[in-house]
């Protein structure tokens, strides 16, 4: 579970990003933020594995204040997946998978056993792709390698910042809907920011629509169609 309980941050530089916003994030669902381009919904994510810290206002994880967990510890449990992937291009596919720092530790056969488990559930057969390299890929697996990334250490918390922004209308529609199906296999608390009102309809349990710092609107989909 996430909550955020009347969060306000502002930047050093004075900007205001987001004032006084609080919702809840039930454990194993998905939330949608959704809103025009500068209006906080990045600065909202990184508040929550503490790329960024409030200036007022609690952020809760799984309960617990983020402020008294251990860094590292949270970033563990949130895995977060940026616009801009960041695949090494030097490493094949399986080694993208598995340079989380979390798998440091775990045996060859458990890390192979595990990124063939993700590519599978990502729709990448993992005897096709393993030893792919990412310049042999398209946008769209890419971006699904990136989000098997994200997922390695079983985080209880998934961040994606427009995981399906730079895509083509028809692949984008297709990873919308294998990541419906996705999302009904794993137990893992979502939250993505999007410019797609569309998007968000379609993917989220809940929407948060944003208007230049706030949240002017945090319900379902139903909701929000039944009160636009
Ligand atoms: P969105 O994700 O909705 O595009 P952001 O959260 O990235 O919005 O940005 C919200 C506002 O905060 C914008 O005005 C942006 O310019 C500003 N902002 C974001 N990051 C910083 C930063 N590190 N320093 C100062 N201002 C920032
Ligand atoms: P987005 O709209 O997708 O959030 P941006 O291009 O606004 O992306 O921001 C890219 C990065 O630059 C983010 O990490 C954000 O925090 C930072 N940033 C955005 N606006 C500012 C700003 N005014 N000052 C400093 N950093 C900023």
């Amino acid at each position: 579970m996430i909550e955020f309980e009347n969060v306000t941050k502002q930047y050093p530089d004075g900007t205001v990003a987001i004032e006084d916003i609080s919702f809840s994030v039930e454990e194993g669902t998905t939330t949608v933020l959704v809103g025009p381009s500068g209006c906080g919904k990045t600065t909202t994510m990184k508040l929550v594995n503490r790329l960024e810290d409030p200036t007022e206002g609690t952020v809760y994880v799984n309960g617990a204040d983020n402020q008294e967990l251990d860094k590292i510890e949270l970033r563990r449990d949130v895995g977060y997946v940026i616009q801009e992937i960041g695949l090494f291009d030097h490493l094949t596919v399986a080694e993208n998978v598995a340079t989380v720092p979390d798998l440091e530790d775990w045996e060859q056969e458990r890390i192979d056993d595990r990124v063939d488990e993700l590519l599978e559930l990502m729709g990448l057969p993992p005897e096709d792709y393993r030893e792919s390299f990412p310049d042999e890929l398209s946008g769209g697996q890419r971006q699904r390698i990136g989000v098997a990334r994200a997922l390695a250490a079983d985080p209880d918390v998934l961040l994606m910042d427009e995981p399906f922004g730079a895509l083509d209308p028809i692949t984008r529609e297709r990873l919308q809907n294998e990541f419906l199906d996705i999302q009904s296999r794993i137990n893992t608390t979502i939250i993505f920011v999007t410019h797609s009102i569309d998007e968000a309809l379609k993917m989220g349990d809940k929407i948060a629509i944003y208007n230049v710092g706030e949240v002017v609107q945090y319900d379902t989909p139903q909701n929000i169609l039944a009160n636009p």
